[in-house]
């Protein structure tokens, strides 16, 4: 097959080649630092209680940078007030920000290349307003983080890692997709068949979810496949990333030959942390993320999956124990989890988790499959069922579960728990607003009553249609 790689891809490139070996090797360092200063507690302590010897504690952790040039707190004589805060006083600051400004572009670059001109345009309507509903549902900040692929194909069962976080609610591991013959034909038939229907779009999407990668002894030769079909090596996040070193090893070495999406590791006990940065340079793992979620991390726990339910203990301080006070979500997919081992395939897109989607997911669709016709097959069903190019006329209209409409002067409100929105405008915003609120009647009979009541009909249909691909309107069966 031949392929263009996607622009994010590209740009992710330029981020390392656009800069000196020089400035690469002190980005390196500074991320190994803030690493050890997140999920190291011992390591943050000694820096916290004694910051002008930050230098000597870090040295002996491998890493060699002034760490003056990073912050003022780490001034050798505390001297901060004195020199002053400008950030340009600091390097090596500048450079870390600027990098981690380069890295926010490019997962604002992989969320737009999940729309291809050769999808079917209901698809990426449906993807669009999947975008849109996150961004109010989640707040910006945490949704601008989501990057919406549009597959995850699991190549096992369960998870043999059992963390007992994980906010996909993974089963324990049943099993591999073993790589016989037949089995590696229907995959190769399955990305084919992916491709053919989402063209350069299927790019944006993994190879895991809620299992781990390491579980399938063969996963890099079936990612071998895949960048052969898709044409670039996928995102890996495995939480095994020492359990072999000669595959992790490999794993990096496919990165370095072909065009990827980096890939993350994490970190779910100190060992794992202290193991990895003993057998990888800073430099080695410069395009890994971390994700820290060991005890002693300073980053809390999603609520969502196994921790959904779980009570907020009294006087807890273990930090990296603690899970997050709102419901979450740490699910980014808004298209298809398919599992190869027992042919299953979803259509979800990200929730924040609740009663009626534990997993922080909302399921659209279900199905099955046992070859790449069926697979197909599925999908184009998904979009002629699920994926309405416009606001479905044979649906009451009603808001989006989690807002609260609130009837104002001239118009309404609707809130979620993390912004407002207001609408106003139109004489008809009112009546239209009431009557979305009573979630009792088809787009028709709303059109119908505003246009007698002398509204225009192509102001009320307008307003509708934007209020439904702005996500505020439910777009599963209430
Ligand atoms: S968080 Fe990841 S590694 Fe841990 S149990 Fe869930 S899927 Fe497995």
């Amino acid at each position: 097959m031949s392929h263009e790689t996607i622009s994010s891809v590209e740009y992710g490139k330029s981020i390392t080649e656009r800069r000196a070996a020089e400035d690469l090797r002190s980005i390196a360092h500074v991320k190994r630092f803030l690493e050890l200063m997140t999920g190291d507690s011992k390591f943050r302590e000694k820096i916290k209680a004694n910051p002008s010897s930050a230098n000597h504690v870090a040295k002996k952790r491998g890493i060699d940078i002034d760490l003056s040039k990073f912050s003022g707190k780490f001034q050798l004589n505390g001297s901060m007030a004195e020199k002053g805060s400008d950030f340009q006083e600091y390097p090596l600051a500048v450079l870390w920000k600027d990098w981690i400004k380069d890295w926010l572009t490019f997962v604002k670059l992989i969320r737009e290349d999940g729309y291809s001109h050769t999808a079917d345009p209901r698809f990426n309507g449906w993807r669009k307003r999947q975008v849109e509903r996150v961004n109010i549902e989640f707040g910006t900040s945490r949704a601008d983080s989501i990057t919406h692929p549009i597959f995850s194909f699991e190549l096992s069962k369960g998870c043999s890692v059992g963390c007992w976080f994980c906010a996909l609610g993974a089963e324990s591991f049943k099993g591999h997709y073993e790589r016989t013959p037949k089995n590696v034909l229907l995959w190769r038939n399955i990305l084919s068949t992916a491709v053919n229907l989402f063209g350069s779009a299927a790019q944006a999407s993994a190879c895991y979810w809620a299992t781990e990668p390491f579980d399938n002894p063969n996963y890099l030769d079936f990612i071998q496949d895949y960048c052969e079909i898709v044409g670039l090596v996928p995102q890996t996040t495995s939480a095994a990333p020492t359990r072999d070193l000669v595959w992790t090893r490999r794993l990096m070495e496919m990165h370095k030959l072909y065009p990827s999406v980096p890939s993350r590791f994490s970190i779910v006990n100190s060992r794992i942390l202290r193991d990895l940065h003993a057998n990888f340079s800073p430099e080695e793992l410069l395009c890994y993320e971390l994700i820290m979620q060991l005890k002693g991390s300073s980053y809390g726990k999603a609520r969502a999956g196994k921790t959904l339910k779980k009570v907020k203990s009294e006087n807890t301080t273990h930090k990296g124990l603690h899970v997050d006070e709102g419901s979450s979500s740490i699910a980014c997919l808004s298209g298809y989890i398919v599992n190869m081992m027992d042919g299953t395939i979803q259509l979800v897109s990200p929730s924040l988790a609740n009663e009626r989607w534990p997993l922080g997911y909302r399921i659209h669709a279900s199905g099955t499959f046992t070859n790449a016709q069926d697979f197909g097959d599925f999908i184009e069903r998904s979009i002629s069922e699920h994926m309405p190019a416009g606001l479905p006329p044979d649906q009451a209209v009603a808001y989006r579960d989690g807002l609260v409409y609130q009837p104002r002067e001239n118009g309404f409100l609707l809130s979620s728990d993390f912004a407002a929105h207001s609408f106003t405008g139109f004489g008809f915003v009112s009546q239209l607003g009431e009557m979305i609120a009573q979630a009792n009647y088809q787009p028709t009979q709303i059109i119908g009553d505003l246009v007698d009541d002398g509204s225009d009909i192509f102001g009320v249909r307008g307003t509708l249609e934007d209020l439904f691909n702005k996500g505020f309107l439910e777009d599963l069966p209430i």
